[in-house]
């Protein structure tokens, strides 16, 4: 049995206010209801603010993105250790933001994965085709592409990680992959990890991106293979998504 998830991906929106007043409301509405694991990733910034206000509730803290590296001269960057220290318990790597406007690769991506592995947090690994791959049918192809570069590699901890399938199409649109067109491809992925990895597929938690909305989250997590939400616009509403977390 898979504990659904729900995680906001805050992206570079707030103010040290808005994030602190979003965060209360939150916290303040998690009831018996809600028996989903619940996570928010915020910038950079706000990582130590939101980790404590969230203080000992069961929200989990993670951050948007991290460097590949260790530590050293990469101006800008942040370490895997750096967001452990701080008390982040998630991180999200290859959202397809970062895919698209900041031109990172799956080989990039794996070597991110890895070091937030070796630093103890949980990444949040996200795949999923544009419009374009869909509609010349190459939907299970690049998923596939993206999906091995990470379990081909006999460093990745298979155990300690979270896939989200995000259809680049559906970000932040208001469209969303239906049901079925979801289902479809979260049982692609569990089968790729399957063939690498045999019942440990079943332990894994895949989840789904793209305009989840407290009106449609229920048919989607409905889904077999569909393990929760990964939420963007959605989670910069506190009762938008606690209503998505009773869902799930
Ligand atoms: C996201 O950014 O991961 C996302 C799914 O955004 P939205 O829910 O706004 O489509």
């Amino acid at each position: 049995m898979r504990q659904p998830l729900v995680v906001g991906n805050w992206k570079m929106n707030g103010s040290l206010q808005f994030i602190s007043n979003l965060l209360h409301s939150i916290q303040s509405n998690i009831d018996d209801k809600i028996s989903c694991e619940i996570g928010v990733c915020v910038p950079f910034v706000y990582v130590g603010l939101a980790i404590d206000v969230a203080g000992k509730s069961s929200i989990k803290v993670g951050a948007q993105t991290v460097s590949e590296h260790t530590s050293g001269a990469y101006t800008g960057e942040v370490s895997a250790s750096m967001l452990e220290e701080l008390g982040c318990h998630w991180v999200l790597v290859g959202h397809s933001e970062r895919r698209q406007l900041f031109n990172e690769v799956n080989e990039q991506l794996v070597t991110k994965v890895m070091a937030a592995q070796r630093a103890g947090l949980i990444p949040i690994y996200c795949v999923g085709e544009t419009e374009a791959e869909r509609k010349s049918g190459d939907t299970f192809s690049v998923i596939e592409k993206q999906i091995n570069a990470l379990i081909d590699n006999e460093s990745i901890n298979l155990t300690n990680l979270v896939l989200a399938y995000e259809p680049v199409w559906a970000i932040g649109t208001g469209l969303t992959a239906t049901p079925d067109e979801a289902q479809e491809a979260h049982a692609f992925i569990r089968q790729l990890v399957k063939n690498k990895a045999g019942d440990l597929a079943d332990k894994l938690r895949i989840l789904y991106g793209g305009s989840v909305k407290a009106d449609n989250a229920e048919t989607l997590f409905h889904q077999e293979d569909i393990d929760g939400g990964l939420i963007g616009g959605a989670s910069l509403d506190a009762n938008a998504f606690i209503s998505i977390c009773q869902m799930a």
